[in-house]
């Protein structure tokens, strides 16, 4: 049992909680203590626990112990070259590396990889997730010649460039074996940060991934809720914290994806009951999905990830269709001045909508995309509020949301994101973030060291 005592609540100083098993089972003033435990407020504000709409456990695991490839802490190949050198190797002497951008030292494969490491198999990730290149020790490691994997990028001769396209799971396979990389850490960091509820948005969780997630968040490691886009369409193993959302769908980067094969998966999910979660960087990307969806029609809960581009055309359709957009403005906070010189012009409004797809009634969720996006859910808020690039500039000015309307973003449930927030009532869940200040404070300026405690189901996480 916990009593929060002289708490800010749904904007009521002086309040007090109390928590019984996973539930709010009172609020009011000067509450009783009895055995309780009491938490003294002192004035700041509890706010139901923060969820991030669209993240990967698994990748941010994995993230956390490998070496960094692009900015801010590499610039070029020297300093690739170098990082690569350094860098320990698991225990299978692979190097990982994440967060390569072409800045850096071009287009890589390869060859190119080569020069700047060949004495170990290296792996490099994309920034963008949906691209790994294998240099030659690890192609001859991965038997890469002879896969048939349609990721697989062949020169004209039909050799292994050394991309490899949205394939991970594929390439997991081929790579020594080992665990999936423990969760532990990725768990504790989301509970400092006041996040009581995640959506994996990683598409097609392989068996063994669903298991490792499962089991993490059986043990606690993982304490939080989390909600499944990748879960196979029949049957998941769920644990009571678990549940399965809309259905994963990942619309290419570039170049036009199937028409009819697009169609066919909505079609499946929907016969099953699963709304879609459909990857949607480019502009040609929702163009298509929308095409598609007015054919095949909708399902309350379809959902567009990142919606990076958004024609203003657009706007309407996604409103008329009920779509709902996940987004992430945290990436304006990161990649800011790079969007400003290499996204072309007439783009740069359509950059990480977020106000008119709320004045037009779009249902909108805010949320990280980590490891690929900064996880900081304060940080993604205050992306949102500002829209500073790294240099300062201003990204899409006139799409610049309140903190009110940044946090919304946070609070809405995971099975309704963009839907109304959460709010602090007797006999909800007691998923909780107890801030050391009152919410006026917070959003003049939102930091994660704000967050004093976080409850999840009742289990108090005080911050470190
Ligand atoms: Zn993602």
């Amino acid at each position: 049992m916990t009593l929060i005592v002289n708490a800010e609540v749904e904007s009521t100083p002086g309040t007090d909680v109390r928590i019984v098993g996973s539930r709010i089972t009172e609020i009011g003033r000067g509450l009783a203590a009895g055995t309780a435990a009491v938490v003294d407020a002192r004035g700041g504000a509890l706010i139901p626990g923060l969820t991030d709409h669209h993240l990967h456990l698994h990748a941010l695991a994995a993230d956390s112990v490998s070496i960094r490839c692009g900015p801010p802490q590499v610039h070029d190949g020297p300093a690739l070259a170098a990082a690569l050198e350094s860098a320990p190797g698991d225990e299978h002497g692979w190097v990982r590396g994440v967060g390569y951008i072409d800045t850096v030292a071009g287009d890589l494969d390869a060859a190119a990889l080569d020069r700047l490491h060949a004495r170990r198999p290296v792996r490099v990730q994309h920034r963008s997730g949906a691209m790994w290149v294998l240099n030659s020790a690890a192609i001859a490691a991965t038997g890469l010649a002879a896969a048939d994997h349609p990721g697989v990028e062949r020169d004209a001769s039909g050799a292994p460039t050394g991309r490899i396209w949205r394939a991970d799971d594929w390439l997991r396979e081929r790579l020594p074996a080992g665990r999936p990389p423990a969760l532990g850490a990725v768990g504790a960091e989301l509970t400092r940060l006041g996040i009581t509820t995640v959506t994996d948005a990683t598409p097609d969780l392989r068996p063994g991934s669903l298991t490792a997630i499962a089991e993490a968040v059986a043990s606690g490691e993982v304490p939080q809720r989390v909600h499944l886009l990748g879960a196979p369409l029949a049957g998941a193993p769920l644990h009571p914290r678990m549940s399965v959302g809309p259905y994963k769908i990942v619309l290419a980067d570039s170049g036009l994806p199937d028409l009819d094969a697009l169609a066919g998966a909505i079609r499946a999910a929907h016969a099953v009951g699963r709304p879609v979660a459909a990857h949607c960087v480019s502009r040609e990307s929702l163009l298509i999905l929308l095409a598609v969806l007015h054919e095949v029609g909708t399902l309350s809960g379809d959902r567009v990830e990142h919606g990076a581009l958004v024609p203003r055309e657009t706007i309407a359709d996604l409103a008329r269709l009920g779509l709902r957009v996940v987004t992430q403005p945290g990436f304006l906070a990161h990649r800011g001045d790079y969007y400003l010189r290499e996204v072309e012009p007439r783009d740069l409004p359509d950059l990480y909508r977020c106000r008119s797809l709320l004045d037009a009634g779009v249902p909108l969720a805010l949320s990280s995309d980590a490891p690929y996006g900064p996880l900081d859910p304060w940080a993604v808020m205050a992306a949102a509020i500002a829209r500073e690039a790294p240099t300062g500039e201003v990204v899409g000015a006139d799409e610049r949301i309140s903190a009110a309307a940044a946090l919304a973003g946070y609070l809405s449930p995971a099975k309704d994101p963009g839907g109304p927030a959460r709010q602090i009532v007797v006999g909800g869940e007691a998923d909780l973030v107890l801030l050391h200040v009152p919410v006026a404070e917070a959003w003049a300026a939102p930091a994660a060291e704000l967050v004093r405690l976080t409850v999840i189901g009742g289990h108090r996480y005080p911050a470190p």
